[in-house]
């Protein structure tokens, strides 16, 4: 079967460290996306970090908000760390003025929760789904998730705070796996990626 295409939503953050993890991670093409008809040639999409409120309302401009929830709605595979995260989840506590989110993952997060960027800070994670050593995480104006709903599976934890969430094929970290050169929850999500590709050409 041919190479699953990943793509990485481009309008804001740090695409590029994704590109090469999802690269690194094996198995996947990875391609930046940003205009709607994109959208259509992918078979998972990953939401970087950086600032949410901009990358919702870029979103909105571009018009791949609509689309993307649809797809996502569909079981396109999905992937969003940081503010990535704060893109699935269905709500937001603070949210900024007009800030929207694509939605997918029945959770509620709060918006840089671990504090300033001169807080940001690692810490070592047992993150289910993922063998080995524990996952080195990296938090930077980090959101955590206040509470989950009956469908999605809390993947990992730090400080009592939720901070890795899984809801079918939508996939969140607080953290930034993308930064660290530990390529495992890239290939998780690749993984998530194939099985969906596999029952989709069934
Ligand atoms: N605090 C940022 C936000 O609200 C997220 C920070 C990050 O992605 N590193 O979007």
């Amino acid at each position: 079967m041919s190479t699953p295409v990943i793509g990485v939503l481009a309008l804001q953050g740090d695409v590029r460290e994704h590109l090469v993890a999802l690269a690194a991670a094996d198995a996947a093409v990875a391609r930046p996306v940003r205009r709607p008809e994109e959208l259509s040639e992918i078979d998972g999409l990953v939401i970087p970090g950086g600032e949410s409120t901009t990358i919702s309302k870029l979103a909105v401009l571009f018009g791949v908000m609509a689309p993307l929830r649809a797809r996502v709605r569909d079981g396109m595979p999905v992937y969003g760390t940081c503010a990535g995260m704060i893109m699935l989840a269905d709500k937001i506590l603070d949210p900024r003025s007009g800030q929207e989110t694509i939605g997918g993952i029945d959770m509620i997060v709060r918006r840089n929760a671990f504090g300033r960027q001169n807080e940001s800070f690692e810490a070592a994670l047992d993150v289910k789904g993922i063998a080995g050593e524990p996952v080195e995480g990296v938090f930077i104006r980090a959101p955590w998730v206040e509470s989950v709903g009956a469908a999605a599976e809390v993947l990992a934890e730090h400080d009592g705070h939720i901070v890795a969430v899984r809801q079918g094929n939508a996939l969140a970290t607080s953290f930034h796996p993308e930064l660290t050169g530990d390529h495992r929850v890239h290939g998780l999500f690749v993984d998530v990626v194939r099985a969906y590709r596999t029952a989709e050409s069934l």
